[in-house]
Parts: structure tokens; C-alpha cells; sequence
């Protein structure tokens, strides 16, 4: 965990890189930012997680911590005295999660996954003034995709992810997913280390002179998910960011000898938000995540 202090005091910033090792643009942008951040400039604190599932990193393991594997992303409030990723989890939860002002998680897809970028928070109405801010800092980041979540969990729930635990804490939190499929895309890096410099500006957190007024974005929700109907493997002409029509095939998934064993339909218009974007398919994997824009 690294630690930035500014001259100044001010708000704690906190960003999460790595909860999933094989998601590589988060990792590498927060590399960028702890040489360039430049402390007597900086009015508050940032807090880095730079690689937050080292076990997933270095044995290249998507989701998972092959250590006990567990999906950190999963697993939250964690537990003291648990496995690995649940006293990694519960560090984040009772230590860092209480000393952050905002909290934000930085994501990729993942090595199967094809992803159209964007930021998302919860629209948790039991918090409507950090709601408000969160979303302003969300349509403020330079993402053209900027997608809320429905907020249903109770106090006492798990919250299962980092940000939505931030969240339930009462916290500014929010995620940012850009880059996909296991490789490291430098647009990606550079989307999310803008997306950083803007909100630490918004924030008045730090001073960053190349930036302009708000950028291009499209608000989306209600998200549906596609899970794989049988194992097998997958086929689609479809991209993230594509568009697609409700009862179209989208895609289909066939056996180990090409029989084809069911096709994928789309259950309504929307765009392709992300989907699996190699072959080999689980049972009840998610295929696809089909957003609409807001109206
Ligand atoms: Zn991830």
C-alpha cells in the first residue's frame, strides 16, 4: 500500500488497482500516477493499492486468487482470521474503506472478457448527497459511458465488491472499467490516468492544466446478464459496444465437435456493455452484459 501525503491537508483518495491480477490497464495506470504525482502540488492524501491480488498477477490467473481461489470482488466484507483473499478483503473493509473519502476501483475486463469502457456507481438512495456527488464525478471523469447500478442491499448485507462495500459505508465510491482480453491496450492505460486527473481536479484535490469542461457521455442502466445455458464453446460475431435487438441471435455455443448445442438470443435493444470474448465457456458463465440508455 502506498501512501501519498500532500502539503496540504485534505480529503483521502483512495484507488484500488489489481483486485483482478489479469486486468492489466488499472495496474499500469496507477504505476503512471505514483511517478508522476508530484506531493507539494497535491491538497489531501491518495491512498494506492497498486496490485491489491498479487497471487492472480504473478501465476496470470483471471478472477481469481489461486492462493484460495476466491474472487476478492466477491468476497466482501472478508474475514478476520480467513483465507488469503479474505484477510486481504477484510484489511480493505475495516482499515481502508473507514479512512477514505471517496473510493475508487479500477477494472478492466478480464483476459476472456471484451469490454466497452466505462464508470459506474450505485444509485444508493440511502445516501443521496453522496449519490449526487458520485454521479457528478462520474459524468466529470472524460468516460463516454457512465452507468448506474441499482442499490438494493441492506445495512447488514454482504456487499460482495470492494466499491459497493465503500458504499454501504456511506463513502463516495465508484469503479472504472477500461481495457480487456489479458493484454494491455495503452488507450486504456491513458483513459483511466485522465479519468484519475480529472476527478482529483473536480475534487480540487490536484491541478491538471490540459483539462477542458465536461466531455461527451451517454448515461445507461438496467443491465441484464446472459449466463451460458450449457458448457461448451462460444461463438459471436458481436463486439462490446455493439448494438443489438431484442430477439436476435447474438451468438451460439456448440460441443467440443462443432455440433451446435443452443443459441444465444438477446432479450432486448441495447448495447454490448462486455462479453466473453474467447472461446471456452462455462456453465452459467456470464456471456454477455446488455445495458440500455437511459431514457
Ligand atoms: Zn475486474
Amino acid at each position: 500500500m502506498l501512501i501519498v501525503k500532500g502539503k496540504q491537508k485534505g480529503k483521502t483518495f483512495t484507488i484500488l488497482a489489481g483486485v483482478h491480477g489479469a486486468e492489466y490497464a488499472p495496474i499500469i495506470a496507477t504505476q503512471e500516477l505514483v511517478k508522476e504525482l508530484k506531493p507539494n502540488e497535491l491538497i489531501g492524501t491518495i491512498i494506492i493499492l497498486p496490485i491489491t491480488n498479487i497471487g492472480s498477477f504473478y501465476n496470470k490467473t483471471p478472477y481469481i486468487n489461486p492462493l484460495d481461489n476466491k474472487n476478492i470482488n466477491r468476497i466482501f466484507p472478508g474475514k478476520k482470521g480467513g483465507t488469503v483473499s479474505e484477510k486481504i478483503v477484510d484489511f480493505i473493509s475495516s482499515e481502508v474503506i473507514p479512512i477514505s473519502d471517496i473510493f475508487l476501483d479500477v477494472h478492466s475486463g478480464d483476459a476472456s472478457e471484451d469490454l466497452l469502457p466505462f464508470v459506474c456507481y450505485y444509485d444508493n438512495k440511502r445516501f443521496p448527497r453522496q449519490t449526487e456527488i458520485t454521479k457528478e464525478l462520474c459524468e466529470y471523469s472524460g468516460f463516454e459511458n457512465v452507468v448506474s447500478y441499482p442499490y438494493t442491499i441492506k445495512d447488514d448485507d454482504p456487499a460482495k465488491y470492494a466499491f459497493k462495500q465503500a458504499c454501504q459505508a456511506g463513502k463516495i465510491a465508484f469503479s472504472f472499467e477500461s481495457g480487456k482480453l489479458g493484454y494491455l491496450q495503452p488507450e486504456a492505460v491513458k483513459r483511466i490516468k485522465r479519468g484519475f486527473y480529472r476527478i482529483f481536479k473536480k475534487l480540487e484535490m490536484y491541478n491538471f492544466n490540459v483539462l477542458s469542461g465536461v466531455m461527451k457521455f451517454q448515461r445507461l442502466d438496467r443491465q441484464v446478464y446472459i449466463k451460458a445455458p450449457v458448457q461448451g464453446i462460444f461463438y459471436s460475431k458481436f463486439k462490446a459496444g455493439s448494438q443489438v435487438i431484442g430477439g436476435e441471435t447474438i451468438g451460439y455455443i456448440t460441443d467440443e465437435f462443432g455440433v451446435i448445442l443452443e443459441k444465444i438470443v438477446s432479450p432486448k435493444k441495447g448495447v454490448i456493455l462486455y462479453m466473453k470474448g474467447t472461446p471456452p465457456t462455462k456453465y452459467r458463465s456470464t456471456l454477455f452484459c446488455i445495458s440500455s440508455y437511459k431514457l
